[in-house]
Parts: structure tokens; sequence; C-alpha cells
């Protein structure tokens, strides 16, 4: 057990909120990520009560980080150096959340099959619920790419387990990657993955990361991230980029410099832009997702479980989703 698993247990029942551990990050030997944190780094835990934290999106118009809790139908969020705070008292079961060139809140929904949009006035449209007239099954992550394009991923996980969502019959031939375009067309771009789950661009937009999370609803799926070159909308080239042999991959993230960050099994793993295993932030339990953000774009957030943690680094996030603003 690591000092930071030791430090965190039992604190689920702890009724909150604002208050903030800290521990010294662990690294085993062997893993370089000591240079990519900041000198004296600390894991904090941030919030302690959810059930299935996922999500984590940096908005710098909030000043805040705000995150899903998908079992629990909920949104919260954390001003920076603040308490969470309810965002959403009732949100479909939202699973992914990122933001759009303009700021704006874009969310998977699981229960709905849809990805949405927060307007200021905090109604939401309807980005995309339907391919080829059948629903979707429930969209899972997304990423928008600078030219506006929404990408994002629809798994089942939100229609086959009920703490998750509503289980309904698929009404799509599989489980695909979209690319829904400025223009509003919405396009399968990768149709051959189990349960597409995290994505992310490099820093140049030219290539896409997307995690194969078959493996959480059967053992034989390779638990995989792979690399597509993207052209004029549309992925070539795929390849594997990362294979682990445990853990299941989920969200994703890439620094500026073109580091892959994925919340996969027990921690946060980390690779180099040309594959190579950098090491790993340990958490107690699964870890669903990690986002770039604070004020200066340099804090790691990461779900695990039940928590929410953060931790300070050197590098910044790539992206409109990474930065510390749009
Ligand atoms: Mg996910």
């Amino acid at each position: 057990m690591t000092d930071f698993a030791r430090s965190s247990r039992g604190l689920t029942r702890r009724p909150l909120l604002g208050l903030a551990l800290l521990a010294p990050v662990a690294a085993r030997a062997g893993e370089d990520l000591p240079a990519l944190l900041a000198p004296g780094a600390r894991v904090e835990t941030l919030y302690a009560e959810g059930e299935w934290c996922e999500g984590p999106v940096w908005v710098p118009s909030l000043n805040s980080l705000v995150f899903s809790d998908v079992r629990r139908d909920r949104m919260i969020r954390i001003p920076d150096g603040g308490r969470p705070e309810m965002f959403r008292a009732s949100s479909s079961n939202a699973n992914g959340n990122t933001l759009d060139r303009q700021g704006r809140i874009v969310t998977c929904e699981h229960r709905t099959g849809r990805v949405v949009r927060q307007e200021a006035d905090g109604s939401l449209t309807v980005l995309a619920e339907r391919f080829e007239g059948r629903r979707l099954n429930s969209p899972n992550d997304a990423v928008v790419a600078r030219d506006g394009a929404v990408w994002f991923t629809d798994p089942t996980f939100g229609i086959v387990s009920p703490d998750e969502g509503e289980p309904r019959p698929s009404e799509q031939t599989g489980s695909f990657v979209y690319r829904l375009g400025p223009d509003g067309s919405l396009a399968a771009v990768a149709t051959d993955f189990r349960e597409p789950n995290g994505l992310a661009f490099s820093p140049d937009e030219r290539v896409l990361y997307v995690s194969e999370a078959g493996s959480a609803l059967d053992r034989s799926v390779p638990r995989e991230i792979r690399a597509f070159d993207v052209s004029d909308g549309r992925l070539t080239n795929g390849r594997v980029f990362a294979r682990m042999d445990s853990g299941v991959p989920d969200g994703l993230r890439v620094d500026t410099e073109g580091r892959v960050y994925a919340g996969a099994g027990e921690g946060v793993r980390v690779w180099a832009a040309d594959g190579a295993f950098l090491g790993r932030i340990p958490t107690e339990g699964p870890c669903a997702n990690v986002a770039f953000g604070g004020p200066d774009g340099r804090r790691l957030y990461i779900c695990a479980g039940p928590r929410v943690l953060a931790v300070e680094t050197r590098m910044r996030g790539a992206g409109l989703n990474g930065r510390g603003s749009p």
C-alpha cells in the first residue's frame, strides 16, 4: 500500500467538505513521475463523498473544477480553494465533460443518450442524440477540436449498468467514436472498438488517442489505448499506443509536450508521446479520469471512485480541455 493509499483510507464517511488532506506522492522505484510534478507536490483530497466520480473539467469562467458523480446522478463544482457545491442536481447520469471554444460545458449524458451543451442561462442544448435515426447508446466522454467539432465516444455502459443510467437495448450496431462537425453532421469515425471511452488530441491535433474499455465487460478485450492520425475530420492509421496487463483504460488527457495521461486501474498512468511508459500516480481503487486545471493550468485533478484528488505539476494540459483559460 502506498503512503497515499494509507492516508486516504476511511475518508468516505467523513462529512467532507473543503477539508484538504495532504499526502506525499508515492512513486514506485524506476518510475519517473516526480520529474513531472511540482517540487514537494502532494496529493490532496478535495472531495470524498462521491460514488463514481468522472468527467473532470476546469471551467475558467467559474474558476472551478466541475465533475460528474455518475451513479448519484449529479454534477459537483469545486471552486479553486473553496468548498464543493452542487452544480447540476439531476444530471441524467452525466459522465464526461469538456469545454467548447466559447468555454461552454459540453456533457455526455448516459440516461438520455445525449451530448448536451450548457448555455449562459443554464439551459441545455442537445448537440447529438441519434445516429442514422436511431438513439445513441450512452455517450461517455467528449473533446472539442479547434475547428469546433465535438468528438465523442458512445459505449454501452449507461444502458447495461442500471446504476449508471437506464437499461435498454442498444439501437446501434456497435459502440462507435463519433465526430459532430461544426455544420451539425454526425459521422461514425471509428467503428471497431468494443467499448470506446476516453479520448484526447495531441497538442497539434494530428493524433487522436482513444481508450478501449471493453475489458470492463469482457476480460478477453485488450486493455489498450489506440492512436489515430487525424485528417479532414477522419481517422486513419489506427494503431496500439499503449497496452496494459491490468486495469481498464478510461479517461485521457494530453499535456503541452504530448504526454498522455490515463485514468487506468488504480492510478493515473503516464506515457511519453512516443509510447514510452513514464510512471504512475497511485490511487486507492480505480481511477476513472483526469484533467488539468487550476488558475495556471498546472494542477492535475484526478477522479478515483468516490474521491476527487489534486496534485500540482510542472505541466499544462493541451487544447481547449486542458489549459487554464480557453
Ligand atoms: Mg470515461
